[in-house]
């Protein structure tokens, strides 16, 4: 098992189809409006006018897919009232079923919104990592999944010697709020955090 398990996404990679997002539903067998796994849609641009009297646009899209980033400072575990949410010794943070009561105080914590709520079942939900996966060797569905291999995972450190250690890309938070486990290869359009340049295309979605 991994000590520090961390995601990486190669911005430029990713086509924005989804398929992350439809097997994690597929191997979590998620309800309707439960997701782990989240596609978000960013686009803006503006047109501009030149001298001459003609028109230009700075049009720009790209996509963000994102689960829990099993941050190193999980806010999500300090707003448990009941310890249920809690950072295991892989480094997973995970849900204890039998000390949730659904008060959902860990998802208004996360400014990533990763913990769900199952309705169906009254308790949080969230990624594991395919804990699972991993103890037979095997990488997250997500990963697996995903077509342009845009989506990677493995040891913190390994990660970020390989691509760097950036994760600061709209509209993803501060950082700097939880420590994510995650590194990202901006898109070559990606603004930084903070940025209100853009705006989320499925908000509904997300
Ligand atoms: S992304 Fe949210 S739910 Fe996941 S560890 Fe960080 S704070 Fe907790
Ligand atoms: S499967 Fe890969 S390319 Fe498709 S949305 Fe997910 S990360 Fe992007």
């Amino acid at each position: 098992m991994l000590k520090r398990p961390a995601f990486y996404i190669d911005m430029e990679a990713c086509t924005g189809c989804k398929t992350c997002m439809i097997a994690c539903i597929d191997k979590n067998d998620l309800p309707d409006g439960v997701l782990f796994r989240r596609v978000t849609e960013y686009a803006g641009g503006n047109w501009s006018r030149n001298a001459n009297g003609s028109y230009e646009q700075n049009v720009f899209a790209y996509y963000l897919s994102i689960s829990c980033n099993h941050c190193e400072n999980p806010i999500c575990v300090r707003s448990c009232p009941t310890t249920a949410m809690h950072k295991d010794e892989n480094g997973i943070v995970t849900v204890d079923h039998d000390k949730c009561v659904g008060c959902r105080y860990c998802e208004w914590g996360c400014p990533y919104s990763a913990p769900q709520f199952n309705a169906e079942k009254g308790k949080m939900e969230k990624c594991d990592f395919c804990r699972d996966y991993l103890e037979q060797g095997k990488p997250p569905a997500c990963v697996a999944a995903c077509p342009t291999r845009a989506l990677k995972f493995g040891e913190y450190e390994e990660l970020a010697a390989k691509y760097g250690a950036d994760n600061v890309v709209a509209p993803l938070p501060d950082p700097s709020i939880t420590g994510p486990n995650l590194i990202v290869s901006p898109n070559r359009n990606a603004r930084p955090e903070g940025s209100r340049s853009g705006k989320i295309q499925n908000p509904e979605e997300v």
